[in-house]
């Protein structure tokens, strides 16, 4: 046993929609015994930062840059959460430049992207520096154990409590669960987590819980986008070619363009140390196979750059590449879900003591931070009075 504690209420994930719920709830339920479990080695799961080790001093925010709230006018809960980000200074809004390539990479200033309609957002220190501000207000990580570089693999409730197991064998017993994390829902568990059943399915068998039998069912129509990121760390005296000072900077291609260089969208993030970082975002298959194909990863490195120069040839602001910058490339084999969304009435099982969260739920965030954050939100308020 990882610890001898029954903890009254277990979190699976650490993504910004664990940190939101856990916060909120800790906020009313000072007194209970939380835990978190998470693979990663910290906070902020899809929309954290990637600190090299190997080339120092750059932060790049190598998931979500920022987010947008596409439409909190309905909805008041999510509003007022968004106010009390911005009064503590967690973030502000966005006002960097975005531009949208077209056709002939000549520059457009509307906002025609998913991820910018709305009001767009920026943390003020990183994406995974928002995670952490989020869990550590109300001083509420001081009240929960962590438990980062753990894997669950396994699920069971024995009608009192759940009780999971990592990959390492650890266990770990709690009265209440909350996943903030689909993957011990959804069959590509079984190949990632090398099971022979969806966790949950093998804890809750069919037919013993309508929600949670909807729930996975739904589940089985989800799919996901895979994405690449390339993160380039430039040379010393990189710059652009006007005197934009603002922290970032966005273009995102048009469909033919995406089509052609096979670039989703690329964000220049300014390091503290005023290098110019740039991150570039493919959903493109057919790049994402030659990458997984790629017998020599710096020949696919050069075609980055390759495409890259083409893109921004006769561009006024952006500098060509020379081929020595470092890159590093990160694979997300589930960037965002796609497909059926899950209905928030699936979002809590009273009978067994479970709840969900994240971007997987339906509204107008889907897929987004948006969605993240409300999802959790929610969660917290239906089962505050549930939890005793
Ligand atoms: C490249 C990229 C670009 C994006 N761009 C945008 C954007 O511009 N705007 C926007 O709004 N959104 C964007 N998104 C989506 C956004 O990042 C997500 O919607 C959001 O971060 C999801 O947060 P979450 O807490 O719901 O899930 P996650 O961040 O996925 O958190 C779940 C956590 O659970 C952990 N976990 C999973 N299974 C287990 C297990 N069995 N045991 C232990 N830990 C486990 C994972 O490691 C992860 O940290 C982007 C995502 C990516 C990858």
């Amino acid at each position: 046993m990882k610890s001898d504690v029954t903890y009254d209420l277990l979190i699976i994930g650490g993504g910004i929609s664990a940190c939101v719920f856990a916060s909120k709830y800790l906020k009313n339920n000072i007194s209970k015994k939380v835990g978190l479990i998470e693979i990663g080695r910290g906070l902020g799961g899809r929309s954290s930062t990637r600190i090299s080790k190997k080339y120092k001093g750059w932060k790049l925010d190598h998931g979500s840059p920022n987010f947008n709230i596409s439409n909190n006018k309905n909805n008041l809960l999510l509003k007022r959460y968004i106010d009390e980000l911005l009064e503590n200074k967690y973030i502000k809004k966005d006002d960097s430049e975005i531009f949208f390539l077209n056709e002939n990479s000549n520059l457009e200033k509307i906002k025609k992207s998913e991820f910018s309609r709305g009001v767009n957002y920026l943390s003020l220190d990183s994406m995974s520096e928002l995670s952490k501000k989020i869990i550590e207000s109300n001083k509420s990580n001081e009240k929960i154990d962590f438990f980062f570089e753990t894997l669950i693999v396994d699920m069971k409730f024995n009608d009192k409590e759940w009780l999971l197991t990592s990959k390492n064998g650890d266990k770990f017993k709690s009265k209440y669960l909350i996943c903030a994390t689909n993957l011990l829902l959804h069959k590509r568990s079984l190949k990632i987590l090398n099971v022979d059943q969806i966790p949950l399915r093998k804890a809750i068998p069919i037919k013993n819980d309508k929600k949670i039998d909807l729930l996975l069912n739904f589940l089985g129509e989800q799919t996901f986008i895979p994405r690449l990121t390339f993160l380039i760390y430039t040379n010393q005296n990189y710059s652009y070619k006007d005197y934009y000072s603002k922290k970032q900077r966005y273009f995102y291609l048009k469909n033919n363009l995406e089509k052609k260089y096979r670039f989703e969208r690329i964000i220049f993030q300014l390091q503290d140390n005023n290098k110019l970082g740039i991150v570039v975002h493919s959903k493109n298959a057919e790049f994402i196979n030659s990458y997984i194909n790629a017998k020599d990863e710096e020949v696919f490195k050069n075609k980055i750059i390759t495409n890259f120069n083409k893109l921004f040839e006769q561009n006024s602001l952006i500098h060509k590449l020379t081929f020595d910058e470092k890159i590093s490339i990160m694979k997300w084999r589930a960037s965002q879900p796609s497909g059926l969304a899950v209905p928030l009435s699936l979002q809590f099982s009273k009978r067994y003591r479970i709840g969900f969260c994240g971007d997987w739920f339906e509204g107008d965030g889907f897929g987004r931070i948006e969605g993240s954050i409300l999802s959790a939100l929610i969660l917290e308020n239906k089962i505050k009075d549930s939890i005793k």
